[in-house]
């Protein structure tokens, strides 16, 4: 845990007590702080009170007033301004608490860590290196690459954020340490500072509008990290990243243009900036900061297939040569990759039928990357609607063989597929076994892919969930087979 000394000797209000609001409530006492918890669910209150946390009903007025806060740190998982403003938020914003996250509280802390106190060493060390990953898409997948590339390679390095573990639940620095963080729109809307060595922005498209007011106020909440990033590294095929890239370009020039953004692109007549990685179809070509050239072959990387996955290796290569990592510990990294789970997660084999669980597609622009990534597909799609529509899978149906489709958005799905094979399954479990019978009968060999463009929640408590029962199902039937 890294204490957070800033609010030292004064109250501070903590809403939403889950994991990360409990272990900023932990991190603040450490740092001499005291804090007072609230949550709306009882049983949240109640662990919190057990491990002898002050509760108060942060809903009360009387509560701000007995108590001289010095900041309310919210939970991501709490809407704080749309759709609706939360009420403890207004009380906040009346008596003039400032609301902050544990992103902020971490960042702050790691700022103020006295350069002689880094971790055990007693004399004089660097402060540790902070990268920040967002994007809509590919943060886990890159935030876990960068950070087993820099451990393969024999670097101090911890990875947390929204994944893995709390910022505030990471270990004190040892001697040059890295953080690597994956950020979600929802902790740079909101953490009063994001100061990082690296932040890299991976692509744009529509997601969470409900929370951030529509796509201005989504793309806003992503912006933040660059007003305080030091280099950067931005995906700019898409017009926002497109814009953010040539924002930072006045800061090359602050700079002395030296190449501290690099964009990434699948395009080879980008010209602008001084650094840019270009991905073609089976390699990498950058031009970087140094004034270096170099190639990278992404042939044989079978954890990282298809075109996402290649802009995701030049996202994890161009983070890396910044933190001068030799280019073949990184091609070693890339290699030994083994993916997480429910990213094109490959689930088993019978036969010719692969079972792929993609169960964290849970857009249209993510299910259409593994869409694009295979051939004769048999698809499980559907589930709770985002916005933005299904326009962005259309070009991809070639690949699909057939479709099964589950859960809310069902027939939204076979409006899009038209007289194109499809079959209203309703449940993940019959959708694989249809898809089961047709994808054995069929005798080329196929994938069964769990892709579902949409949301969880209509029938599983989370994407996971939903992942887990699909390699569930599959691992019974090959075992089954057995
Ligand atoms: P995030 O953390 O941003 O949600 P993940 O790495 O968890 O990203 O991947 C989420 C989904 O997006 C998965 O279905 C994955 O296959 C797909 N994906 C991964 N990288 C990219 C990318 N660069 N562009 C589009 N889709 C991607």
């Amino acid at each position: 845990m890294i204490p957070a000394t800033h609010y030292n000797g004064h109250a501070v209000a903590i809403l939403g007590l889950g994991r990360s609001g409990l272990s900023a409530a932990r991190a603040l006492k450490a740092g001499g702080a005291t804090p007072v918890c609230w949550d709306d669910n009882e049983n949240s209150l109640s662990a919190a009170e057990e491990e002898g946390f002050l509760i108060a009903n942060l809903h009360e007025g009387r509560v701000w007033e007995e108590h001289d806060f010095k900041v309310l740190i919210l939970s991501p998982g709490i809407p704080h301004l749309y759709p609706q403003v939360n009420p403890i938020v207004r009380l906040a914003w009346k008596y003039g608490v400032p609301v902050d996250n544990d992103v902020g509280l971490f960042l702050a802390a790691i700022d103020e860590l006295p350069e002689e106190e880094v971790g055990d060493e007693p004399e004089f060390v660097d402060m540790p290196a902070i990268v920040c990953i967002t994007g809509s898409n590919g943060k886990s997948t890159v935030t876990a690459l960068v950070h087993h590339i820099l451990s393969k390679a024999g670097r101090n390095v911890q990875m947390g954020g929204n994944i893995g573990r709390g910022v505030l639940d990471l270990d004190p620095p040892r001697r040059d340490e890295i953080y690597v963080l994956e950020l979600s729109s929802y902790q740079t809307e909101l953490a009063s500072t994001l100061t990082c060595d690296i932040g890299a922005f991976l692509n744009f498209s529509p997601d969470h509008y409900d929370r951030h007011g529509g796509r201005g106020g989504y793309f806003a909440a992503k912006r933040r990290l660059f007003e305080f990033a030091v280099s950067a590294v931005i995906g700019i095929d898409e017009d926002e990243g497109f814009f953010v890239h040539n924002s930072l370009l006045d800061r090359d020039v602050e700079y002395e243009d030296d190449g501290r953004v690099t964009a990434i692109t699948a395009n080879p007549d980008f010209c602008a900036g001084k650094s840019r990685v270009v991905v073609g179809l089976d390699h990498l070509a950058a031009e970087l900061e140094t004034g270096q050239s170099e190639r990278l072959d992404l042939a044989d990387l079978a954890n990282l297939r298809g075109a996402h996955n290649r802009q995701n290796c030049a996202t994890a290569f161009a983070i890396c040569r910044k933190l001068e990592v030799p280019v073949n510990d990184i091609l070693s990294g890339l290699k030994t990759f083994t993916g997480l789970p429910h990213r094109m997660e490959q689930v088993g084999q019978l036969g010719k039928i692969s079972f792929v669980n993609d169960s964290k597609a849970t857009n249209v622009e993510s299910a259409a990357k593994a869409l694009g990534a295979y051939e004769n597909i048999y698809w499980i799609a559907g589930g709770q609607g985002k916005e933005g529509g299904l326009d962005g899978l259309k070009d991809y149906l070639p690949n699909v063989k057939k479709a099964y489709l589950i859960g809310e958005t069902a027939s939204q799905f076979a409006g899009l597929l038209g007289d194109a094979p499809h079959e209203m399954a309703g449940t993940l479990e019959r959708a694989i076994a249809l898809a089961m019978q047709d994808a054995d009968a069929d005798e080329q060999a196929s994938v069964i892919l769990l892709a579902p463009a949409c949301a969880s929640f209509d029938q599983f408590p989370s994407f996971e969930h939903r992942g887990d029962a699909f390699r569930a199902q599959v691992l019974a039937l090959l075992n089954k087979d057995k």
